[in-house]
């Protein structure tokens, strides 16, 4: 058996941020564009507002026309008008008020909205009971999106907010990086398609394909499936250069443990400038990782106990296909704040993940460890998150505060 390196969680980042950069971008419809990432900086083509405008129903005024009043002493203003939506307001005479819906343009030379409130109307006239301070009331154009400025950078999450932003500039399609392929490849002699209604004795259903799948997809990849490979070199080479030649990412589950690593890492190796980055991470669960650069392209390889790879996968995998994506920041994980309702034990120089349930009593959040072996998937399946114990802690005792990283 070779000695290999084990490398911190960090270090797998580092490797993977120094190693793997943004695909290519392509231009697409805005309706397209949610969950993609901006591949270049948009500039505001205009303003937005593209006019001032009103927060309130209410009289737009000269704000300096109505200092001095209140409740007493209103100020008197004549009502010259209306505005109506959609169409550019009417003019301001000097001693006049305008009405104007909430939204609506402002008229030239009115500079507050007095609201509805603080007025009374006889006839063509307004009695104002408030004084209004220039601005009142008013989105002032170009105080959203003012023209010229970069509205949405590269690299940036394309949510709901930002497809908003862009809608209201009248910007229809956009450059965003093309979707990661990541290519899923099954190994080991006894994994058959999870398909297979009976299973002869020995066989294992392929459980990890469609697991990990699921989590690159919500992640924004593509899935290209590569089927399940025999534990033969031969067959490795050959199915790991058949998916990875089509793919921008190549996925391995199984393969990395004992029996199989050797001939794994040397495959790896073996391709085209294949580079070996990482040989083994200090986690449990998900020590025996494989991470590599063959074509130019990521290779992962996971171990192949489901809970393991899940782990893995989520924590390595998911930052391969953020920096393929173009993220221009580290996306930060959903945590929540719970009281440990047991101890945990943990070895120190790794870091270990804990399975926990979360579990609200009295107005507290709870996390309750999942008890059971920690290979049984369906302890992974119960769990609603993590606990990550650092390599320098033995443990944590109940009662105290802990960070709950949460499964989507
Ligand atoms: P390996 O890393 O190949 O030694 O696999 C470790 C354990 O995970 C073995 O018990 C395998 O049967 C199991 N395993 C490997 N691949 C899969 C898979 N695709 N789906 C479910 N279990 C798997
Ligand atoms: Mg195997």
């Amino acid at each position: 058996m070779r000695l290999y390196r084990v490398s911190s969680p960090q270090e797998v980042r580092q490797a993977i941020r120094d190693n793997f950069s943004a695909l290519p971008a392509e231009v697409i419809d805005l309706e397209q564009a949610g969950g993609r990432v901006c591949a270049e900086d948009i500039i505001a083509p205009e303003d937005v507002p593209g006019f001032n405008r009103s927060t309130v129903d209410g009289y737009a005024v000269r704000a300096a026309e109505t200092f001095g009043a209140g409740d007493t002493i209103p100020a008197m203003l004549k009502l010259t008008g209306e505005v109506r939506m959609g169409e550019a307001a009417p003019a301001l005479p000097p001693g006049s008020c305008v009405y104007v819906p909430t939204g609506g343009m402002l008229p030239g030379g009115a500079d507050a909205v007095v609201m509805l409130e603080d007025t009374e109307t006889l006839d063509d006239l307004v009695n104002v009971f408030r004084q209004a301070a220039p601005g009142e009331n008013v989105i002032r154009r170009g105080e959203d999106i003012a023209a010229g400025t970069v509205v949405i950078e590269k690299g940036r999450l394309l949510r709901a907010p930002e497809i908003g932003v862009l809608a209201s500039l009248g910007i229809t399609s956009l450059g965003v990086i093309r979707r990661p392929l990541v290519g899923i490849l099954s190994t080991g002699d006894e994994i058959v398609p999870y398909e297979t209604k009976v299973l002869a004795p020995g066989q294992v259903r392929d459980s990890n394909a469609p697991a990990l799948g699921e989590i690159a997809r919500r992640k924004g990849a593509r899935i290209l499936y590569g089927g399940i490979l025999n534990d033969t070199q031969p067959v490795f080479r050959e199915g790991i250069k058949t998916l990875l030649e089509q793919v921008d990412f190549l996925v391995l589950s199984g393969g990395s443990s004992v029996g199989t690593r050797d001939f794994t890492a040397q495959t790896l190796q073996e391709l085209a400038g294949g580079e070996l980055l990482v040989e083994g991470v200090s986690i449990q669960p998900g020590k025996p990782t494989l991470l590599a650069r063959c074509l130019g392209k990521p290779v992962l390889g996971l171990p192949g106990h489901p809970v393991s790879a899940i782990n893995i996968f989520s924590l390595f995998g998911v930052y391969v296909i953020e920096r393929l994506s173009g993220y221009r920041e580290e996306s930060y994980q959903p945590v929540v704040r719970a009281r440990l309702s047991r101890n945990i034990p943990s070895r120190a120089g790794r870091t270990d993940y804990v399975r926990v349930k979360l579990e609200q009593k009295n107005g507290m959040v709870y996390a309750v460890p999942v008890l059971g072996r920690s290979g049984l998937l369906r302890t992974l399946a119960d769990a609603h998150g993590m606990v990550a114990v650092p390599p320098e802690s033995e443990g944590v005792q109940a009662g105290k505060d802990v960070d709950v990283i949460i499964w989507e």
